[in-house]
């Protein structure tokens, strides 16, 4: 069965905006991926088609409606099974591995909130899991979603094709990418590293463990402390 991913927002003309490009484009022209992107707005009852109210105990703008965003779930045909995300700033921050597994599933409801957010009582009816992508806050989670699509849709099986591998790729191993060099050999008096050009291959991959480690070191420990995690799971003696 093919990959899909169904969003629901107030902007379905933003989809599949940059997704229509390059490799997730292709595929998605080629049905390796589908995407539906379906307008809360539709699930609206009164006469001015009104998604959001103002917050329970006051304060500035405006929350999306538990009932109306509840009608555009249960409108969505064949959600059985199927993970059903929120984009949140107040969510579990998005990885790697979650997006691994998100690839190998069937494919997510992604429901893109506005305003000051959605009403709480959705979210816990409907057992929304709350994803965020990063500690910022975007002015609505259609980039949000687009984001997420983008990084499970290139684990596609064909998406990527044979040129490009994510098997090196940074966070695959725990570990940040080694840095990459094509020609010109020298760039305004940099040269490509010597090891790379030498065609010793089992040199050439101890180089870039070396380097990836070193540069995670460097910019991310905390990475190198999650993969190491697992091994420690035993208290040391005397703790
Ligand atoms: N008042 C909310 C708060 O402080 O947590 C922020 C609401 S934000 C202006 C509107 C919508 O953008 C959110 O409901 C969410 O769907 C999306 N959004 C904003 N930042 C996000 C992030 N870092 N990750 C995922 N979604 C985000």
């Amino acid at each position: 069965m093919t990959w899909r991913a169904t969003v629901l927002t107030l902007f379905p003309d933003m989809f599949p905006g940059p997704l229509g490009f390059s490799l997730a484009g292709r595929g998605l022209a080629t049905g390796l991926w589908s995407l539906e992107a379906r307008d809360i707005r539709d699930a609206a009852t009164d006469r001015h088609r009104s998604v959001d109210d103002t917050p329970a105990g006051g304060g500035p703008g405006m929350v999306l409606r538990a009932d109306v965003l509840a009608r555009a779930i249960d409108a969505v045909p064949d959600l059985e099974g199927r993970p059903r995300l929120v984009m949140s700033p107040r969510g579990r921050p998005l990885t790697q591995a979650r997006v691994a597994e998100l690839a190998a599933g069937p494919g997510p409801l992604i429901v893109c909130g506005r305003f000051e957010g959605i009403d709480q009582r959705v979210i816990d009816a409907r057992q929304l899991e709350e994803v965020s992508i990063g500690d910022y806050v975007l002015s609505g989670g259609e980039i949000a979603a687009l984001t997420l699509i983008d990084a499970c849709v290139r684990l596609l099986p064909g998406v990527m094709g044979k040129l490009e591998s994510s098997t090196d790729e940074s966070f695959s191993a725990g570990l940040l990418e080694y840095p990459q060099y094509t020609r010109p050999q020298l760039f305004e008096g940099l040269p490509i590293p010597e090891i790379l050009l030498s065609g010793d291959h089992a040199k050439v991959a101890a180089w870039r463990r070396a380097e990836a480690e070193q540069l995670t070191q460097t910019r991310r420990p905390d990475l190198l402390a999650a993969s190491r995690h697992p091994v420690c799971q035993k208290p040391p003696k005397n703790a």
